[in-house]
């Protein structure tokens, strides 16, 4: 299943056989569940949408089961979603302040054309003048 777990041999097919059926394989279809949504101590973790789960060999090789988390891996998941939300609060009032901007110029360039439209006094003194 994995290329770390070489050493471990129970996790690895050395060889694929001829009459290898990856959908029936038990080890592929315990791997291929292994996802955070089937991992109770995952249930209320705010990181449960963007880590996978984490690292299977890991967690086997700290904790003895693939069904285990990595807590080096979930500090790190954990770190990442905080720097993920800053990053997009922080594009978000960007971008708010570019529309505010936008907005303010739409409005002077608005509030300019009337000024200039024949009638008002604005636009008659310029015509004295010239
Ligand atoms: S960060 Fe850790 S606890 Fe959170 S969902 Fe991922 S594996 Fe589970």
């Amino acid at each position: 299943m994995c290329h770390e777990g070489v050493g471990m041999k129970n996790y690895f097919f050395s060889e694929a056989s001829s009459n290898l059926d990856f959908h029936s394989d038990p080890t592929v279809n315990e791997w291929n569940n292994r996802t955070p949504l089937n991992m109770p101590q995952c249930k209320n973790c705010a990181a449960i949408g963007i880590c996978g789960g984490g690292c299977a060999y890991g967690a086997q090789l700290r904790n003895g089961s693939i069904w285990s988390v990595d807590d080096r891996f979930c500090n790190h998941s954990l770190s990442i979603l905080e720097w993920v939300i800053w990053d997009i609060y922080k594009q978000s009032m960007v971008s708010a302040q570019r529309i505010r901007l936008d907005r303010a110029s739409e409005a002077s360039h608005d509030l300019n054309r009337l000024l200039d439209e024949p009638g008002h006094e604005r636009a008659e003194s310029e015509r004295h003048r010239n």
